[in-house]
């Protein structure tokens, strides 16, 4: 009864903010309409003026937006008092008591004061004095900037204040997926701190950190309407943990932890939508193709790589956890291959693919600044191997797509009818148009098309001028309806399902188009129809 499952989402945000792109949804009322679509009963809420202009002045907002539904809690945002911009410590806390409010947020690099004992103690002391709830953002690794708004405490920083106010229950929002071996170190020292995964999609996490810091310290967000909710809540609906465990992290953790009471079931509606339906249930989509047109591979063994800790990436465990979902083949290229050793990294590919014959397809890789004979790799990866896919990497060759380095190999794959994976470069348009116009005969890919609706912009621009482009998905950021944009600009016939798996986690990626506003036709050709197409044209001769 997956389906009946409670959850409450303690990550969401409503309000007017400050740039904004025109397609991003802000308002309560479509939080709501979102949550009974995709089965989430409750939500904490905080507003977003009270991060960008005023703590006092957002929370009476929040009240206010509070009022339209019992399933919305608040979250109040607080700041030290000091410089008399909000009230003191105790006055703060009866104010969040008179209006029901167990959950208070901080946002230090926004509001510009220093996350330190001296500056936040009497406020931190209350707070735990009175049992509620702290929240924060951060965990970004790779961009601590002082402006990055999702990122409003460096680890080290809540460290020392977690060390001091020990019985003082914490969330930590918006950890990144690359940022695990940070975290770790702090949630083995404090057991009050948790974690909420919307933004930590590292593969099998929710197994992975349910194991190490136990079911009761993992707490459903969703990023909400940033995000999409449909993708962090298939990450508990399909992972493999039991019951218990799930029912812990989808809802009760955050009741514990706020005393907030369980919200009310829906109204029992009857959902047309074949694969909406099967999502709600954390059901595979067993009757239907799933083709993972952007998926990587590592090593037999290998618990992590270079940045990441990512566990479970080698041809096996993929293959186990394609199942959940019903993804019936994926297109890899070697991790190693991309970032390091071309050769190398191919091979760990060709043993997958001889390991699960039809399962993998292989995007070779090929770096020209080591290839010294392009017909040599031609013979051996796609006539000797049969791999179809090229996947040329600028962020780690910085080479732009259109440089006569790679023309060997493009002026191959045009050839074979191939299939190329282009990576976002600094001018990517410029070079995929260049490309899909001089290479008509490959099937181009461009990859993370819907990391926000400027780059699925770009993608269409591309798309709608040459016919052989094609807008493949992924990207931790799950975009809130960016899949529904790109269909609506380029149909259904040119969008891509693929996850990047297993540097992300499959499942979050997987409930992002299970979950949008798509219908189910659209949604068949984007998971697994146009991929066929495109590798049922490949044409490899001698
Ligand atoms: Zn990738």
């Amino acid at each position: 009864m997956t389906d009946e499952r409670t959850y409450i989402d303690c990550y969401a945000m409503v309000g007017k903010k400050g740039p904004k792109d025109v397609e991003t949804a802000y308002e309560t009322e479509v939080l709501l309409e979102e949550m009974e679509w995709c089965g989430i009963q409750g939500a904490l809420i905080s507003h977003s003026t009270a991060k960008e202009y005023d703590p006092i002045y957002g929370n009476r907002m929040l009240l206010r937006e509070m009022k339209k539904s019992p399933r919305l809690y608040g979250v109040w945002t607080v700041m030290p008092h000091h410089t008399r911009e909000f009230p003191n410590p105790k006055d703060a806390v009866k104010e969040m008591a008179d209006h029901g409010i167990r959950v208070a947020k901080m946002y230090p690099r926004v509001h510009r004061y220093p996350f330190s004992i001296d500056f936040c103690g009497d406020l931190l002391t209350e707070l735990e004095r009175n049992n509620i709830l702290l929240m924060v953002e951060g965990g970004h690794c790779y961009n601590p900037d002082l402006l990055e708004p999702s990122n409003q405490v460096l680890l080290s920083d809540l460290d020392a204040m977690l060390a001091r106010f020990s019985r003082l229950n914490v969330v930590l929002l918006a950890s990144r997926w690359e940022s695990t071996r940070y975290v770790n170190a702090l949630m083995r020292k404090h057991k009050h701190l948790h974690l909420e995964l919307s933004n930590h999609q590292g593969n099998r996490a929710m197994e992975v950190f349910s194991e190490w810091y136990g079911a009761d310290r993992v707490v459903f967000g969703t990023g909400a309407l940033e995000k999409s909710p449909g993708a962090a809540k298939a990450f508990v609906d399909y992972c493999t943990l039991g019951e218990e465990e799930k029912a812990k992290v989808a809802a009760g953790n955050i009741m514990r932890l706020t005393g907030i009471q369980e919200p009310k079931p829906y109204q029992k509606k009857a959902i047309k939508d074949s694969i909406l339906q099967l999502a709600r249930q954390g059901k595979p989509l067993k009757d239907l193709l799933v083709i993972d047109s952007h998926a990587h591979i590592s090593h037999d063994g290998a618990e992590g790589i270079g940045f990441l800790h990512q566990p479970y990436g080698d041809a096996k465990s993929m293959h186990d956890r394609a199942k959940l979902m019903g993804i019936d083949a994926m297109c890899i290229s070697g991790f190693l291959a991309v970032w390091t050793d071309y050769e190398e990294g191919n091979l760990v590919v060709v043993d997958a693919m001889k390991r699960f014959p039809g399962f993998y397809h292989g995007y070779a890789a090929l770096q020209p600044q080591y290839v010294k004979n392009w017909n040599k790799e031609f013979k051996l990866w796609y006539e000797k191997h049969k791999m179809g896919g090229l996947k040329p990497y600028h962020p780690r060759t910085f080479i732009p797509y259109n440089d006569k380095a790679w023309a060997p190999w493009f002026q191959y794959g045009n050839r074979i009818r191939g299939y190329a994976l282009i990576h976002p470069s600094p001018d990517v348009v410029k070079e995929a148009s260049d490309l899909a116009g001089k290479y008509p005969n490959i099937s181009f890919i461009l990859a993370h098309s819907g990391a926000s609706f400027a780059d699925a912009r770009k993608a269409i621009e591309v798309a709608v001028k040459y016919p052989n482009v094609f807008l493949e998905i992924t990207l931790t950021s799950v975009t809130y309806r960016v899949i529904e944009f790109m269909v609506k600009h380029v149909g259904a016939d040119r969008v891509l399902f693929g996850t990047d798996q297993p540097m992300r986690d499959p499942i979050p990626q997987f409930g992002w188009m299970a979950y949008s506003h798509c219908t189910p036709e659209e949604k068949k050709k984007m998971f697994g129809l146009n991929m066929q197409k495109i590798l049922k044209r490949v044409r490899i001769s001698k």
